[in-house]
């Protein structure tokens, strides 16, 4: 088996951080306890080991392929596709009415990460359809809802999201496809996507394309975009006039079908207005959101993968003997000090982003479902500060523990055919699409910091100096470890917020010159945080005789993770406060 789904530890993240009792008192969420938490997690972990995890490999080596304008995809795709939306998965977390399980985030968020890890590529195509009901719910006519939402959630069409064009990236300003309104209502659509995952693929029927565009005369920059739906086959079964041209080359996630679509080379593709004219962009941020909280979820499946991988490898790899004479005759390189470092840092990682993803999708259910206005409202600001951090920093983990896992293989590792390269590639997309590393810094700086003067960072903080309260109470080793470096971890935090608070306005290119080890350091800090509450759970299950093998390990990880990861934030908050000219003096002309 190459991937063995982590339920014990997902389990764990649910139950005692992310607090799955209290989601099922949430209206709606009744049934939703950790029995059916336990029970969807084992059913999940079946499918993505049994079906789509073998795929993964094949994906890498077969890409998806075009041919007069006909996309196929990797061979064994649509088949596990089909067995995927008939086994209930893509409508997992969307409301009954429309033919979905309405399963909290809380136990949603950790399906999403067993697929991804399986396989990046194919959990692709149910990422942006999740996105694209995502936006339709939010944003759709009840007469769009009941047309597209129920074909989606039962996997018999995809969706996409079609923003960037080649002078539109980060910048979505720029997007010049234009939408020319007809009598009937209906809008003609014309110009060129980029980069449009699964814009074109033989796993489903129709395909749903979300598309932004400027309706005919409308205002210029981001107040001039709209939004609309372009299906790929009409409903009279006749086909529209939007056709992929080609698939990108890439260096990773290759059988993920990277289209170049082209709108209305043949009279205009047919499509139908999302919403008011001009608001798109806001109804694409509910879309944005989903698919980065996603991301971030794909960056954790990622590790853990790539941690399972380096785990195996280190335990058969014999080589030389660990310097304290340790190494059994015939023992693994796992026995070396340095091999074991590189593999608590690759797992201290993982669990940390993984509690802290949970700990959001926590906050999202109560956003959502919380019978409180004021309750949701508080929750609401805490998932939304959350959500640049999972989506940055757990990608950027990932890079970090992929590459651990090239280095724990040794030069195998470089070879292809071990499959660890392949994750070493795969994982450096995740800090590029769905808006880069710095584009998450500048919406946790900007939206998220500096626009309510550092409220929610400070309100936050709060939390995590409570946790520090209990750890104070604590005599081992471990939980005093966890309390010197989350308190000095909080308090570079606070500096910084109250640093970018008063200069956000002033001295906006040195804030900005930040802003991405702002971000890594809020990421790690709230892992961070997750891993001390993670600690003092597992202590006390552990006096009561719980699991204490399991128990023993969460509290080794979540003492590594105080002492070689939570200890990076005082020097990233250095860098953040006194590093802004060290950035900005150096003349653009040298370089
Ligand atoms: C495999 C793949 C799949 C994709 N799937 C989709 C999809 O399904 N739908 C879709 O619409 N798009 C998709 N994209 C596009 C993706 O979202 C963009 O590539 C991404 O948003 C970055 O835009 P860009 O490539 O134009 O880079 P640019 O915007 O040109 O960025 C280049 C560099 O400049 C930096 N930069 C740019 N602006 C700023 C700023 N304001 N502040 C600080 N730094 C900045 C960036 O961080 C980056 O380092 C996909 C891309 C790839 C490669």
């Amino acid at each position: 088996m190459t991937y063995r789904a982590p339920v014990r530890d997902m389990m764990f993240v649910i139950r005692e951080l992310a607090g799955i009792d209290a989601v099922a008192t949430l209206p709606g969420f009744e049934d939703a306890g950790a029995d059916t938490a336990q029970a969807v997690l084992e059913e999940a972990a079946r499918f993505n080991e049994g079906v789509v995890a073998p795929l993964n490999w094949t994906g890498d080596q077969q890409p998806s392929a075009l041919k007069d304008g006909v996309v196929t995809t990797t061979p064994g795709f649509k088949a596990a596709f089909r067995a995927f939306a008939e086994g209930g998965w893509q409508g997992l977390q969307h409301p009954a009415a429309f033919g979905g399980q309405g399963l909290p985030k809380t136990i949603g968020f950790a399906c999403t990460e067993m697929l991804n890890s399986a396989n990046l590529s194919f959990a692709l195509c149910p990422l942006l359809t999740d996105g694209a009901i995502e936006a339709l719910l939010t944003a759709g006519s009840p007469a769009q809802q009941q047309a597209y939402i129920p074909q989606m959630v039962s996997g018999e069409w995809t969706g996409t999201m079609n923003l960037t064009e080649p002078q539109a990236g980060s910048d979505l300003a720029a997007v010049r496809t234009r939408a020319e309104p007809q009598a009937d209502g209906s809008y003609r659509i014309f110009g060129t996507k980029i980069y449009i995952t699964y814009g074109e693929h033989d796993m489903a029927d129709n395909i749903v394309h979300l598309v932004l565009a400027r309706v005919t005369g409308a205002p210029e920059g981001v107040k001039g975009i709209s939004l609309f739906i372009v299906p790929k086959v009409m409903p009279d079964g006749t086909r529209n006039d939007v056709h992929c041209v080609s698939l990108e080359h890439k260096l990773g996630i290759k059988a993920s079908p990277t289209a170049v679509l082209q709108y209305g080379d043949h009279g205009g593709a047919v499509g139908y207005l999302v919403g008011q004219e001009n608001q798109g962009l806001a109804y694409m941020f509910v879309m944005m959101n989903a698919a980065r909280y996603a991301v971030g979820v794909q960056g954790i499946a990622l590790a853990e993968r790539a941690y399972q991988k380096a785990v195996a490898y280190a335990r058969e790899r014999v080589q030389g003997r660990a310097v304290d004479g340790s190494t059994p005759p015939g023992g693994g390189i796992i026995h070396h000090p340095d091999v074991k470092r590189m593999l608590m840092t690759m797992r201290a990682f993982t669990e940390g982003c993984r509690a802290m993803a949970g700990v959001a999708a926590a906050a999202y259910d109560a956003a959502h479902a919380h019978e409180d206005a004021a309750t949701r409202a508080q929750n609401q600001a805490f998932y939304e500060f959350l959500v640049p951090l999972v989506k940055g920093f757990s990608t950027e983990m990932s890079l970090e523990v992929a590459s651990l896992a090239v280095q724990v293989h040794g030069g195998m590792g470089f070879i292809e055919e071990t499959g660890v390269a392949q994750m070493y590639r795969d994982a450096k997309i995740l800090t590029i699409y769905e808006g880069t590393t710095a584009i998450q810094a500048n919406d946790l700086v900007g939206r998220k910091t500096v626009r309510d003067g550092g409220a929610t960072a400070r309100a936050i903080a709060a939390q995590v100096e409570a946790t520090e309260g209990d750890l104070a109470l604590r005599d081992s080793a471990a939980a005093r470890g966890m309390l010197r470096r989350l308190r000095a971890a909080r308090e570079a935090f606070v500096e910084v917020v109250d640093w970018m608070a008063a200069e956000g306005k002033a001295n906006p290119g040195a804030v900005y010159a930040g802003s991405v080890p702002y971000l890594m350091l809020a990421g790690n800090l709230m892992a961070g945080w997750q891993m001390a509450r993670a600690l003092l759970v597992a202590e006390e299950r552990l006096a009561a005789g719980e699991d204490a093998e399991f128990m023993r390990a969460k509290i080794a990880t979540s003492h590594f993770y105080a002492e070689h990861i939570l200890s990076r934030v005082p020097g990233l908050r250095d860098s953040v406060v006194a590093g802004g000219d060290a950035v900005l003096s150096m003349p653009l002309e040298a370089f």
